[in-house]
């Protein structure tokens, strides 16, 4: 004859194993608490709080085993940028780089971005450079697939001697980890490289001569779409004059590349009216990525 405390845990089990069975059947969310008398030589009743039934309706599939789910049993988790995105646009301007020779430049002979980066941070190619505190070559992904082009170093840039760390850099940071790309996977540059004196747009002259090293940088980079914020980045890289209106909404080509033009940043602190359809254009570039 099994003793009072053999029987009163082997009831213990057989009702264990009953509640599991409620739950591996799915019917109810049960909470299990063990509140079980275990008083020795007692007869063993589940007492008032042990199962706490939830009812829930229709019963929740069981979620895949994460050891034996096969690729197809995985839910597809649609990334939140794609909610409302706009279908990419119809095609705008295609314009072909200058070559190396007609720019009269020899920056062909330089093969990484760090050969490029620091060649501009030993020249002076025109009146902004003798009044940097530090050149801003760009930084980021050399194997970058979006490739950003804004207009030229600020205070914070120029005392950094790197790419949009100022307020403007932390709103399209926002921008790029909204898109499920963070800023250290794309590349980021300038029309030019040198901070123009209180911030103003660079001057022809100034850009002309900034130009080849953005060239020879896109040439290195390869990106797979180009993202121009502003006018200027968007004008000087199709090589025409025409208003932020007349760029945005169409998908241009540079080489070849898709080149998608939207507001500055700096731009969007100044009037956040300009944050939607900046949000749609961003989006547009990002599906560019995944063609
Ligand atoms: N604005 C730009 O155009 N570029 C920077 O790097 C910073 C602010």
């Amino acid at each position: 004859m099994p003793s009072s405390t053999e029987w009163s845990k082997a009831l213990d089990a057989k009702w264990e194993r009953y509640l599991r069975q409620q739950v591996e059947l799915g019917g109810a969310e049960v909470v299990l608490t063990r509140a079980v008398s275990r008083s020795v030589g007692q007869s063993v009743v589940p007492v008032d709080d042990t199962v706490i039934g939830k009812e829930t309706s229709p019963p929740s599939p069981r979620p895949p085993d994460r050891l034996t789910a096969r690729p197809t049993d995985r839910p597809t988790v649609r990334p939140s940028w794609r909610k409302g995105c706009p279908p990419v646009p119809g095609p705008g301007l295609a314009v072909e780089s200058p070559e190396h020779a007609l720019l009269g430049d020899d920056l062909v002979a330089l093969n990484t971005l760090e050969e490029v980066a620091e060649r501009i941070r030993t020249t002076h190619c025109c009146a902004l450079c003798p009044h940097r505190t530090n050149a801003v070559p760009g930084e980021g992904n050399p194997e970058a697939k979006l490739f950003l082009v804004g207009e030229g170093p600020g205070a914070t840039e120029d005392a950094q001697g790197r790419p949009f760390v100022g307020q403007a850099g932390s709103l399209l940071n926002g921008i790029l980890e909204a898109i499920e790309l963070p800023r250290d996977s794309v590349y980021i540059t300038n029309i030019v490289k040198c901070r123009p004196p209180q911030n103003r747009k660079p001057l022809p002259d100034e850009i002309a001569a900034c130009i080849p090293y953005l060239h020879r940088q896109i040439e290195i980079v390869k990106p797979k779409v180009i993202l121009a914020l502003g006018g200027t980045a968007g004008e000087t890289l199709l090589g025409v004059r025409k208003s932020l209106g007349e760029l945005r909404g169409k998908v241009h080509t540079y080489n070849g590349i898709p080149l998608v033009v939207t507001y500055h940043p700096a731009a969007l602190l100044r009037n956040p009216h300009w944050k939607k359809p900046t949000w749609d254009d961003v989006r547009i570039a990002r599906q560019l990525l995944d063609r």
